[in-house]
């Protein structure tokens, strides 16, 4: 078998690079290859499922308000019954003396972004939240909107249905070696005993992506 372009892992990253290349356009050949497709293991469906635009540099800003579009247009995009339970709720991000020029900093490139953060000193913390001690805190950056957290399986689970009106072929075993020619990655040894020739291989492997790195020498 030979494909244009082979995923290894297709948790959120692996599918949603197979999901955004049919969006734009690519109508070449795509195997995406998962070990587990009940994911039990995987950090998507591990993880705490939040998204935030607190983040310092702007390519991590820009990356989630690109995800907040797509949770804002689910159901025109993934259709009527989209659902991955969104709820809005803001980061509150804090620092005392030592951390504040950083929280500031952070702030700034957030603004430059258009996120919707605001900046407080102890006293306006006190007072939008009564619960907080205010004790050795000079400022906390708060989400005023944007940030929250949703269901990561469900999310999942849109993009692999999408996919499977998009002609991409699922593939259930593990690559264990990745063949290469010079610099040239050619082919994805998997542990059935298949060998998939490969025009590019995506490493979507999540926290094993270093393993399946070491396969290509890399
Ligand atoms: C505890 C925790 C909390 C987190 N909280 C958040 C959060 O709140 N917000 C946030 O944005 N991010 C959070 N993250 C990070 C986020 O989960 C990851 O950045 C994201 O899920 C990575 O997705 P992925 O598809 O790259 O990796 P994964 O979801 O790990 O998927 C990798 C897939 O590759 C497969 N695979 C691996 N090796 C092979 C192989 N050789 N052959 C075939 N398949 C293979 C695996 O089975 C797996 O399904 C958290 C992570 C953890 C662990």
């Amino acid at each position: 078998m030979r494909y244009d372009i082979v995923i290894i892992g297709g948790a959120i990253v692996g599918s949603s690079v197979a999901y955004y290349l049919r969006e734009e356009g690519f109508t070449g050949s795509i195997a995406l290859i998962e070990r587990d497709p009940q994911f039990s293991q995987a950090a998507t469906t591990l993880s705490l499922a939040s998204i935030r635009q607190q983040f310092s540099i702007p390519e991590n800003i820009r990356l989630s308000q690109f995800t907040l579009k797509l949770f804002r247009q689910l159901k025109e995009t993934f259709g009527a019954d989209a659902d991955i339970g969104f709820r809005e709720g803001g980061y509150l991000i804090l620092a005392g003396e030592a951390g504040l020029r950083i929280l500031k900093a952070n702030h700034e490139a957030q603004i430059a972004e258009g996120a919707d953060i605001v900046l407080e000193d102890a006293g306006q913390l006190a007072r939008r939240f009564s619960w907080l001690s205010t004790e050795g805190i000079s400022a906390g950056a708060y989400g005023r909107g944007g940030e929250g957290w949703f269901d990561a399986h469900a999310l999942l689970m849109l993009f692999r249905k999408a996919l499977r009106e998009r002609r991409i072929d699922f593939i259930t075993a593990s690559a264990t070696g990745i063949t290469r020619q010079g610099s040239r990655v050619t082919g994805v040894a998997l542990d059935n005993g298949e060998t998939l020739e490969a025009g590019i291989i995506v490493n979507a492997a999540g926290p094993n992506a270093g393993k399946v790195a070491a396969l290509a020498g890399l």
